[in-house]
């Protein structure tokens, strides 16, 4: 796509919401902005900058979401004579996932997100359309459905994770984000005051329970307030901003609505943080004070009863504990409790694992996601195995971002790999250091950019003070992040 096809693109959504921010004020940010320019330029046709090769081999990738399908596209990019296969199952696999926070918060529409996996399968590369049932990597091979066996020389997992709703008491399904296989979750998820945007689906239902909840806070006159929850589970969760970014959308939409002062909103996170980096930490605290929100630490969903509207939490904490005389300190004793909350509205991330199929064989471990040496994403065990995306087990790794700067250095080792050239693998400059990036929304309109790596220390990107809300990061991550998805990502550019 051509990069005045990109902007006009994205004007025509700035133009959507002019309360939000003017044309003026977005041309302006897109012309002088060096990031705007990189990004415009990556998703833009022709500014490709892989390493070509003429290797040739059988190359599987194993679901064909964010990463797998971007990957598939770098490689065809860099090394046009490989033999390339998709394994994917779901129609809707590529959808932009990002934007579910904003179709749950009635920002954005369905249709904006949902991309067609077959329109982005990069042309030259065979798509499977099924799921791999078996995995058999002692003898480079898959099997498609229980009947189909592909083989290769390199494989690629990028299955995505699992939502699994039916970890929570009362709750129902263990879907994928954008799979219309989620009958099962929608049995309990998406009405009755229970939402998600953690799938499709889900987050349209969302903007639904927002508009419930303003409708009931409107009419509202006891004297006690409503209540409004957030959680956020006990496992490692993709995008694990999502979870308070709703909670924000939600206050500014009851604010907008006239209403925030008859809601009380509580997150309840399983940890005892806002954030694993301090400087972020410090600041979402501070806007939560801010906002007036209220949170609970160290409180992990395990139940939801539909009918009393209740939200039941495993409380957990430490106590110092006996003396040991042959140690010579005290022990640490692990307490806890059953807390109980009453609901209106609860919007719940759920419990997050890799696909039973891949924990379960010998690509998997015993927690479940891929094993890999994470700077290099090369499997521990099996060496023409690489691994990325939000089932890779490296740490604070699930976000689009974060596949963005892994599918690059896969694509090199796998090449590297196909050339028989193991050192290159090890050697490489290209290696992941763990960058990911979480724009966590603040408000219609203000987004604080957390950028960081394994260091656990701010990485941005440009010299801004990283903690502040700006509306150039609404800029970024509403109407450029999209773009440079569809057309640079999945296009193996950007
Ligand atoms: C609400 C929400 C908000 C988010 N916000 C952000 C954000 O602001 N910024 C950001 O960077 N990231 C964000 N993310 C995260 C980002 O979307 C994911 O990290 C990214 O999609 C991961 O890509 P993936 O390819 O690993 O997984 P997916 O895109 O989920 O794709 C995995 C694919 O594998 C397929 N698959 C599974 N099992 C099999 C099998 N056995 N055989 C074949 N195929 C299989 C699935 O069908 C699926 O299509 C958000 C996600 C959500 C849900």
């Amino acid at each position: 796509m051509k990069k005045n096809e990109i902007l006009k693109e994205i004007l025509a959504e700035v133009d959507k919401h002019p309360e939000i921010m003017s044309r003026r004020d977005a041309m302006k940010y897109l012309t002088v902005s060096p990031m705007a320019a990189a990004i415009l330029a990556g998703a833009t046709a022709g500014a490709t900058e892989v390493q070509a090769s003429s290797v040739k081999g059988k190359v599987v990738i194993v679901g064909g979401g964010l990463a797998g399908m971007s990957t598939a596209a770098r490689l065809r990019n860099s090394a046009s004579d490989l033999e390339i296969t998709v394994i994917e199952p779901d129609p809707k696999s590529c959808s932009y996932q990002p934007g579910q926070t904003l179709v749950g918060a009635g920002i954005w529409e369905a249709d904006d997100i949902v991309y067609h996996r077959d329109d982005k399968l990069p042309s030259g590369v065979t798509l499977i359309k099924g799921s791999v049932t078996a995995f058999d990597p002692d003898n480079n091979s898959v099997t498609v459905d229980g009947k189909q066996e592909v083989k290769y020389d390199q494989m690629i997992i990028a299955t995505g994770l699992m939502l699994n709703f039916a970890a929570i008491d009362g709750l129902t399904g263990v879907i994928t984000s954008t799979s219309p296989d989620n009958a099962e979750a929608k049995k309990t998820v998406g009405h009755d005051g229970v939402y998600s945007i953690y799938f499709q689906d889900g987050s349209e239902d969302t903007w639904k329970g927002i508009q419930e909840l303003i409708a009931k806070a409107k009419t509202h006159t006891g004297p006690e307030k409503l209540q409004a929850i957030f959680t956020h589970p006990n496992t490692p969760i993709k995008c694990g901003g999502a979870p308070k970014k709703i909670m924000y959308l939600t206050h500014a939409q009851l604010e907008k609505a006239g209403v925030r002062e008859k809601v009380e909103l509580t997150f309840y996170p399983n940890g005892g943080k806002m954030f694993g980096v301090p400087e972020y930490h410090d600041a979402i605290v501070e806007q939560f004070k801010t906002r007036g929100f209220k949170w609970n630490y160290k409180h992990n969903l395990i139940k939801i009863d539909k009918e009393a509207k209740t939200a039941t939490f495993n409380h957990h904490w430490t106590e110092k504990g006996a003396w040991d005389e042959d140690l010579e300190e005290y022990g640490v004793e692990l307490k806890s409790k059953e807390v109980t909350a009453p609901f209106d509205f609860i919007h719940v991330t759920p419990p997050m694992k890799a696909p039973d199929v891949v924990a379960h064989s010998k690509v998997g471990s015993s927690k479940g996601w891929v094993p890999v040496k994470k700077e290099t994403l090369q499997h521990v065990k099996f060496k023409n195995v690489f691994c990325l995306g939000d089932v890779v087990a490296v740490p604070m790794g699930k976000t689009g971002g974060s596949a963005r700067k892994q599918y690059k250095v896969v694509v090199n080792n796998v090449i590297s790999a196909l050339e028989g050239d193991q050192k290159a693998i090890d050697d490489t400059n290209t290696k992941y250091a763990g960058y990911t990036v979480c724009p966590l929304v603040t408000g219609i309109g203000t987004v604080m950019l957390a950028e960081f790596n394994w260091t656990k220390k701010p990485t941005p990107m440009v010299p801004l003070d990283p903690t502040q809300e700006r509306w150039i990061w609404w800029l970024l991550k509403v109407y450029l992040l999209k773009p440079m998805t569809q057309y640079g990502m999945l296009a193996g550019r950007a």
